[in-house]
């Protein structure tokens, strides 16, 4: 899912233009500032991914480009350099908005040949990012879509979804939601380093609590996993407990991938942060995007002992 599909998707249009009427920035003031938005009126809203893709959906939406979360292993951020822009300090400050997706939608909803298919977002950006606060873009999305009566589903680091809980419960009662949220790890100092934008991990946990007690189907994918960073025994342990103790399953777990500006992007961050731990991804990548099979098999078998000890511990039983 997210820092997987940016190669997938079909929204990559070759300029900020491409995307559509660019209107003039505007600065974030108060809790925004440091923030540039701009604007855009979209061509288009619904993305369509690509054939060739593995993902388990066919469609996508993203209301926004760059993400203020600056999370330093974002693999979307080569989709600002996509745009004229960094895919450092520009893809987590100088946010596109796509203006007119609520109004973009309805009218492709309405097209008598939409099929109603399930509709992914938070692909390649977050929707519930600090820009959503201003623009409230994702909410008035939720809401068509739920009128389009087309299943979709959420993945956000944020706990600002906990303000469209009314909506999402409405439309969950119409057709299939998913709300799921990225926990690569509750550990407050990696968190800390690497997802600098982004809530407390125990926050968004917080809002997967109350989307369970709403009954709206929730849960966390453990991703990406930091080699070196978030992956011992006793920290995945402990982030996969915290996942059951607030009501979610676990979707699926992922060690980094690291690929082209966002390996740059991440590398250089972690040499300036531990020299040491550097030249052992050096060692480990060497020129590959992702770990080993071994190592992913060791992650899949770590993260099921964990599951296996925290279901144990909800039901009273041994592991
Ligand atoms: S929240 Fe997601 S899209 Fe935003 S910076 Fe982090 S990984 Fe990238």
């Amino acid at each position: 899912m997210r820092w997987r599909l940016a190669d997938d998707e079909a929204d990559t249009q070759t300029s900020l233009f491409g995307l559509g009427e660019l209107l003039g920035p505007e600065q974030g003031t108060g809790r925004l500032s440091g923030l540039e938005f701009l604007p855009v009126v979209a061509r288009s809203v619904l993305n369509q991914v690509a054939p060739t893709s593995a993902m388990p959906f066919r469609w996508t939406i993203n209301a926004y480009r760059g993400c203020s979360h600056a999370c330093t292993y974002c693999f979307a951020r080569p989709t600002h350099e996509y745009l004229g822009l960094s895919a450092g300090e520009d893809f987590d400050s100088k946010i596109v908005v796509k203006i007119n997706a609520v109004e973009r939608l309805r009218a492709e909803l309405a097209n008598p040949r939409w099929a109603r298919e399930h509709v992914a977002m938070g692909t390649n950006t977050d929707p519930y990012q600090r820009a959503e606060g201003k623009y409230r873009l994702t909410r008035g999305i939720v809401r068509e879509l739920a009128e389009a009566k087309t299943p979709f589903s959420i993945l956000t680091k944020s706990a600002l979804v906990k303000r469209d809980l009314d909506l999402l419960v409405q439309a969950a009662s119409e057709v299939d939601v998913t709300v799921a949220f990225s926990v690569g790890t509750v550990d407050a100092a990696v968190w800390r380093v690497t997802e600098p934008g982004t809530p407390h991990p125990r926050r968004r946990l917080e809002a997967m609590r109350a989307m369970a007690d709403a009954g709206i189907r929730t849960g966390a994918l453990v991703a990406p996993v930091l080699p070196g960073l978030s992956d011992s025994r006793a920290q995945l342990t402990e982030t996969v407990a915290a996942i059951i103790d607030a009501g979610g399953s676990v979707m699926g777990a992922r060690p980094l991938y690291l690929k082209g500006p966002t390996r740059e992007h991440f590398l250089s961050w972690l040499l300036r942060h531990d020299a040491a731990l550097h030249a052992r991804y050096l060692q480990a990548y060497g020129r590959r995007t992702e770990l080993s099979n071994e190592y992913h098999e060791w992650l899949q078998d770590a993260i099921k002992q964990a599951l296996a000890s925290a279901n144990s511990r909800a039901t009273g039983t041994l592991p």
